[in-house]
């Protein structure tokens, strides 16, 4: 059997305690259940435990999902549903459409050119999708996203879009062995908040989208509001 219930014991434990390390209230960290290779079935067991946020990372794979997992979870007249769903990974031009139907909030936005594509198709929908910018503070040339250097200068620009809300960063730390060694990734996308949030105090720099299973707690000290786990949920190999 699955052991999703005891694996988010031990998740929201561990966040409440490396909350308390810093001082931090643990309900400002949200966790998002990264659902990617996940069925249907343990995704209702997930929301059954109490998770309302899940991300995907892909389109197509999240559309079949996120329709099936709304006709299955009972709606109330005045809220649609209250789930939300996260997008989290790259995310090409030609599928922003989709994207802003599919997704409350999409986390991966990694240059201007998507930023105005999702903007244009979020006015014709009549809505306003909430972004973040996603940065890549390690630098790594198989990673999407912002350089540091050039996020004040996109943020200019991205601010402008009638259709979306800039909110926050997120970033993916680099693999490693030690999540100690992500630190400095992860302090300095909160510095960079910092930064912005001085550069920028029209804007609402509410969040910090890092940390996943192998890292979230450092991401946690670090000021992480969502934190973005797959394994650390479901089990790992999926
Ligand atoms: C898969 C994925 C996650 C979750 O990864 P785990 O290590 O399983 O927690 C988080 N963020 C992104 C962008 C992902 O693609």
């Amino acid at each position: 059997m699955w052991d999703i219930e005891q694996n988010l014991r031990d998740v929201r434990r561990r966040v409440a305690l490396a909350a308390q390390r810093v001082s931090r209230d643990p309900d400002e960290v949200t966790i998002v259940a990264v659902t990617k290779a996940i069925d249907v079935e343990r995704i209702m067991l997930a929301y059954k435990l109490g998770l309302r946020h899940f991300g995907e990372n892909r389109v197509q794979e999240a559309q079949a999902k996120v329709t099936l997992l709304r006709s299955q979870i009972p709606t109330s007249p005045t809220a649609q549903t209250d789930i939300h769903w996260h997008m989290v990974g790259h995310l090409q031009t030609n599928k922003a459409k989709a994207a802003v139907k599919l997704f409350d909030f999409i986390h991966s936005v990694d240059s201007l050119r998507l930023a105005t594509a999702i903007s244009d198709c979020a006015l014709k929908l009549g809505l306003m999708v909430p972004i973040l910018l996603q940065v890549n503070i390690s630098g790594e040339a198989t990673k999407f996203g912002f350089s540091a250097e050039d996020v004040p200068a996109a943020v200019s620009e991205i601010a402008c879009l009638p259709g979306i809300q800039i909110r926050g960063l997120m970033t993916i730390a680099p693999i490693v062995a030690d999540p100690e060694d992500a630190r400095p990734i992860l302090r300095r996308l909160r510095e960079l908040r910092d930064e912005l949030r001085q550069a920028f105090p029209a804007l609402r720099w509410s969040h910090l989208s890092m940390g996943m299973t192998d890292d979230f707690e450092v991401a946690i000290e670090e000021g992480a509001t969502l934190v973005r786990l797959g394994r650390a949920i479901f089990g790992s190999p999926r």
